[in-house]
């Protein structure tokens, strides 16, 4: 038999543990795992020697061609997913636009299909609500699942835009979450803190980029998480609190005891981990706003031991870039969001030291297991989508911004980084080698996803 790709001499890391061998892939599936002194034909094959072999990287946050107000994020899913090989990640999860009725569902759904056609990975999508519907919480539920889109977005803020969903609907929804199988995702801010606080400033002056960090303390999330996150325990749900970005939020959440993990998962992006409020002083601070905004650096530290000490339990990027000239705008138009896809391994990996078994886990394992992508994808199995991140984990690096973003910055330019992506395979291709992406526009596919049913171990470790 002649494979169509071999991946020979390197290192697997199958999220539990590293061991030598060769993977013969046919047919989108990895066929066969071997010692690497036991060879196969294939047409195509790759010398991985001193490399590592980690199941394609999964980011359940991203924001493609997403039209806030004024501006639309600057990648789509054409540069988006060019980027996104580039950094080993082989499935995103994107979101359809927010809804209040089911008619408005079907028209998202189109929406997000059509600007989908030209993915280089695949990917799937989070339905996402906008404020109160006008449905039961059950007919939502209902509608993602068959949708193969079994996880709900929710906003605990922005009710200016329309977009805050009141508690009892989330309790609604997160009573129903396990017995249908879904996952309520929440972008957890406090409201009326933020409202109170603009309208305070507001007396004074006009806001700037500077007084983000003000106008959106850590309190705001931590209060908003910990209830949250008490709200879930209470009805036994799955609920999954998006970029959180403060390290007492983390602190607070992981005192409560430890049961918090069977009914809540925190995520965290390469932003919070790797960069704090003091660049908001700087002249091009203005390019640094994001929500929930970059805290201190004593937060930053906090939040990156949380990580380390197990509480953080999926990383998703919430990529989301803008121009230079995009971002030079006034506070109250400035589209908040920044560019860090691709660099989640490089992150993790300096965080970590080059501990593969928890950046397999953090980047693949655990959203796949998450999010309803397991065991098709997550990990390095025969039978298994041939979705893999061929990795160099020592190479230190200053880090520059990608050519492949369709952004003019990057945050996180010069930064000095360990670990670096030397090809990503997807779907049994080879789709990314010697810094070039070798699949062209439109190869992505959309995931339908399954029920998700979490265990008790939820998977935050
Ligand atoms: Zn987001």
């Amino acid at each position: 038999m002649i494979y169509d790709l071999a991946l020979e001499n390197g290192t697997v890391c199958n999220g539990e543990e590293l061991f030598p061998a060769n993977v013969y892939i046919r047919d989108e599936v990895i066929e066969l795992i071997t010692g690497r002194k036991m060879k196969f034909q294939a047409r195509q094959s790759l010398d991985c020697s001193g490399l590592y072999l980690l199941p394609g990287f999964i980011d359940p946050h991203v924001h493609f061609d997403l039209f806030l107000g004024k501006y639309t994020s600057r990648d789509d899913f054409d540069s988006g997913s060019a980027l996104a090989l580039s950094g080993g990640v082989t499935t995103v999860i994107d979101f359809l636009d927010p809804v209040r009725t089911l008619e408005k569902l079907k028209e998202a759904v189109q929406r997000r299909m059509r600007s989908s056609r030209t993915s280089r990975v695949d990917y799937a999508f989070h339905v996402t609500l906008a404020g109160n519907p006008e449905f039961t919480p059950r007919a939502i539920a209902d509608a993602a699942i068959n949708l193969g889109m079994p996880s709900i977005k929710v906003f605990t803020t922005y009710s200016g835009s329309g977009r805050r969903t009141n508690d009892g609907t989330l309790l609604e929804l997160l009573a129903l979450s396990r017995s249908k199988g879904l996952v309520v995702l929440a972008h957890a801010e406090n409201d009326e803190i933020i409202l109170a606080r603009e309208r305070e400033l507001r007396r004074d002056r006009e806001p700037t980029h500077r007084d983000l960090p003000h106008l959106r303390p850590v309190i705001t999330e931590l209060s908003e998480v910990v209830k949250l996150i008490q709200l879930s325990k209470s009805v036994d749900g799955q609920l999954y609190v998006v970029h959180v970005s403060s390290g007492d939020t983390v602190e607070a959440v992981s005192l409560m005891n430890t049961e918090w993990k069977n009914n809540s998962v925190l995520e965290t992006c390469p932003q919070y981990l790797m960069l704090n409020d003091e660049a908001l002083d700087d002249e091009s601070g203005f390019l640094n706003t994001y929500c929930p905004p970059a805290r201190s650096e004593r937060e930053r530290r906090l939040l990156v031991r949380g990580l380390l000490e197990g509480n953080i339990g999926s990383i998703g990027t919430d990529h989301c870039p803008f121009t230079t000239q995009d971002k030079r705008e006034s506070f109250s138009s400035i589209p908040f969001g920044t560019g860090s896809l691709g660099l989640s391994f490089p992150v993790l990996n300096t965080l970590f030291d080059g501990d593969l078994v928890k950046v397999a886990s953090l980047l693949s394992i655990n959203p796949a297991r998450l999010l309803g992508l397991y065991p098709e994808r997550g990990t390095i199995v025969p039978g298994r989508t041939a979705d893999i991140a061929v990795v160099n984990r020592e190479r230190s690096y200053n880090y520059s911004r990608s050519p492949l973003t369709r952004s003019d910055h990057s945050l996180f330019e010069g930064m000095s980084l360990r670990g670096e992506v030397v090809a990503t395979v997807m779907r049994g291709r080879l789709a990314f080698h010697e810094n070039r992406v070798l699949l062209e526009a439109g190869s992505g596919r959309f995931i339908e996803r399954k029920r998700v049913l979490w265990g008790d171990r939820s998977a935050a470790e």
